[in-house]
C-alpha cells in the first residue's frame, strides 16, 4: 500500500527510516521506500519468463478486453462487484480507488452479485471499467510528462467518490457515502448508485442500530 519508487540522482542515498532498497544505474539510483509501520512491500527477484509468469494472479487486462471475456472473469465466481472487480485473480490492476470510480461510473452498487448482473448492466460495467482506466492512464502520464511520477496515492483531484466521503457527487450532488470494512473503505453515491438507498456500514450500523438511515432523503 505505502511502497513506492522513486528516482534520484545517480548514487542517491538511502533514507534511513523507510529505505529498503537502492538500484544504482549510471543514470540514476531506483530508490524502494516503504514509509508507516505495516510493512508489506517486497521485491522479488525471478530468472526467466516461465518464473515471472508464477508471480501473475492471471487477472483480466480489461482495456484490451472482449466483452464475452470480461462477462466470463466477472462471473467466474459469484461475489459483490466491489470485491470480483479488485480480485487480482478475476481482474489485473485494479485496486480500491479505481474500483470505485468504475463502480460510479457504471451506476452500479458496490455490494450488487456478479451473478445477479443483467446483460445491460455487464456491457455497462465493461466500457465504465475500460474508460475509467484509460482515462486515468491518459491523465497520470500527463501529470508525470517525461519525468518519472512522484506523487503516487489513491487519492486524486478529479476523482469523483473514491475518497470524497460527504462531499457532493459530481454527477448528482448528492452527499458521498461510505462504507468502512477491515482497513479499506468503498465509497459511492447512492443516488446514482443504489437508488437512494443507503449500505449498511457493519461497524457503525452495530453502533446505532435503528438509528441509522436507511435512505439517502433520512
Ligand atoms: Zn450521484
Amino acid at each position: 500500500m505505502r511502497g513506492r519508487l522513486r528516482w534520484r540522482p545517480p548514487g542517491a542515498a538511502l533514507p534511513g527510516k523507510v529505505g529498503l532498497a537502492a538500484l544504482d544505474f549510471p543514470t540514476g539510483t531506483l530508490l524502494f521506500t516503504e514509509a508507516g509501520s505495516k510493512k508489506r512491500a517486497s521485491l522479488h527477484l525471478v530468472r526467466g519468463e516461465e518464473a515471472l509468469r508464477a508471480l501473475d494472479p492471471g487477472g483480466l487486462d480489461v482495456v484490451d478486453s472482449s466483452r464475452a471475456d470480461f462477462r466470463a472473469a466477472l462471473v467466474r465466481e459469484n461475489h459483490t462487484l466491489k470485491r470480483a472487480l479488485t480480485d487480482p485473480r478475476l481482474f489485473s490492476g485494479i485496486g480500491n480507488a479505481y474500483s470505485d470510480e468504475i463502480l460510479h461510473a457504471a451506476r452500479l452498487s458496490p455490494l450488487k452479485l456478479t451473478r445477479n448482473l443483467t446483460d445491460g448492466e455487464i456491457a455497462r460495467l465493461h466500457v465504465s471499467t475500460k474508460a475509467t482506466l484509460i482515462e486515468w492512464t491518459d491523465r497520470l502520464r500527463r501529470e508525470a510528462g517525461d519525468g518519472f511520477p512522484e506523487k503516487v496515492t489513491a487519492f486524486r483531484e478529479g476523482m469523483a467518490v473514491h475518497g470524497r466521503f460527504g462531499q457532493p457527487c459530481p454527477v448528482c450532488g448528492a452527499p458521498v457515502q461510505r462504507i468502512v470494512y477491515a482497513e479499506n473503505e468503498a465509497n459511492y453515491c447512492a443516488r446514482c448508485q443504489t437508488g437512494g438507498r443507503l449500505l449498511a456500514d457493519r461497524a457503525l450500523s452495530r453502533l446505532l442500530r435503528e438509528d441509522w438511515p436507511r435512505r439517502l432523503e433520512e
